[in-house]
């Protein structure tokens, strides 16, 4: 094939080509042991070298304390919406935990955790997220057992630019969405967690990094393979892990280190968006993104055509010439309809450019 499809799609979405050749490479005869990494046992002195790399990997690129784990878990995004309050609601007699909802997935981790402990919204409801609530607005409970925040809401396009002040409070994040997209400074939080299929790998493992301090602490019914003290305790091997989708992951962390880490891939990031966001901002109003300029996601970028709310018969125009032209997955999520360009770290400026120009080219269309 000559020439790929390009994949803006949420998630899963496009992986690195250099990551896909290598699999490919190594798919019948992995190092020579005449198998492949998904017919090897997790035990194997083998497997636990990937396992290994891909974590030093990720400690390195992200630079995580010594004082935290690093852990390759099961059951996505949506398993930690349960594995954080079972683990850390705990953390405080009271049961309490503060969560911002700022988005799809904030919203469906805080209802999770209403089923182990009490949950405070600490800020106003919102009619639609399109923005980070004033800080002012925030009502943070010093005694909550942790501060909760969804880091870039896929669906909407939110993202913090910020890390929240929690005064001492432990502070968690989901950061699938945006993982590895930028520097992060760890030690500010207690747990970060992150599926890998948008900026990691493929389906099947989730990255949780816990701080060591708040481990054991779960609730007695939380689940064994869902319980961070066992997990670490094992080195994420307590059973069988997704092997295959750990060493996709172990490939693209040696990429990203390649083209030069996280700062390097945040220049490309900050780029890839802004030529997106120019385009829709110089639009006259043709493309409406609905976001808050304050905090427009550089991964997910959702905007309508044509009028606020968007013009049906004019965005279906437009996802089939972008699928005519090998673009495809840029239809919104089915919540907020629209379209949305996922520009996560494997897109590249070339993906990039080529939605843009042809952005422009239906501007001048149809404007
Ligand atoms: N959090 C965020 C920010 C997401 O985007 C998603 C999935 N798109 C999830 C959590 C849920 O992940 P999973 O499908 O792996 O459960």
């Amino acid at each position: 094939m000559d020439k790929r499809t390009v994949n803006f799609g949420a998630g899963p979405s496009k992986l690195p080509q250099a990551v896909l050749l290598e699999a490919q490479k190594e798919l019948l005869d992995y190092n020579g042991l005449g198998i492949s990494v998904m017919e090897m046992s997790h035990r194997s002195s083998d497997f636990m070298k990937i396992l290994n790399r891909a974590q030093s990997l990720l400690r390195k690129l992200l630079d995580i304390p010594e004082n935290y784990k690093v852990m390759f878990m099961q059951g996505g995004g949506s398993g930690q919406f349960s594995a954080v309050p079972l683990n850390l609601i705990g953390l405080k007699e009271d049961r309490c935990a503060d969560y911002l909802v700022t988005g799809t997935w904030s919203a469906k981790a805080a209802k999770e955790a209403e089923k182990y402990g009490k949950v405070n919204i600490v800020h106003p409801k919102q009619d639609s997220y399109t923005k980070i609530p004033d800080l002012s607005s925030w009502t943070l409970n010093p005694s909550a057992s942790y501060v909760y925040y969804c880091c870039n809401e896929t669906v909407h396009g939110v993202e913090f630019n910020f890390i929240p002040e929690t005064k001492g409070v432990v502070l968690v994040s989901d950061m699938s969405s945006n993982i590895l997209s930028r520097p992060v400074d760890v030690s500010k939080f207690g747990l970060i967690f992150a599926g890998a299929q948008k900026n990691m790998g493929c389906a099947g493992v989730t990255v949780v990094i816990v701080r060591e301090d708040l481990l054991g602490k779960a609730l007695k019914e939380c689940p064994v393979v869902l319980d961070y003290e066992v997990q670490a305790e094992n080195n994420s091997l307590y059973n069988t892990p997704p092997c295959f989708s750990i060493y996709i992951l172990g490939l693209v962390l040696e990429w990203v280190q390649n083209i030069g880490g996280a700062a390097a891939i945040e220049k490309l990031n900050k780029e890839k968006s802004s030529m997106i966001y120019d385009i829709i901002n110089g639009s006259s109003g043709f493309y409406v993104c609905p976001v808050d300029t304050k905090c427009r996601s550089r991964m997910n970028v959702p905007f309508h055509i044509g009028k606020k709310d968007g013009d049906d018969a004019l965005e279906k125009l437009f996802l089939d010439g972008a699928s005519k032209r090998g673009m495809i997955s840029l239809k919104g999520h089915r919540s907020v309809g629209g379209i949305r360009a996922s520009l996560y770290n494997a897109v590249t400026i070339e993906d990039t450019r080529m939605l843009a120009d042809f952005m422009m080219e239906f501007l001048k269309e149809h404007q």
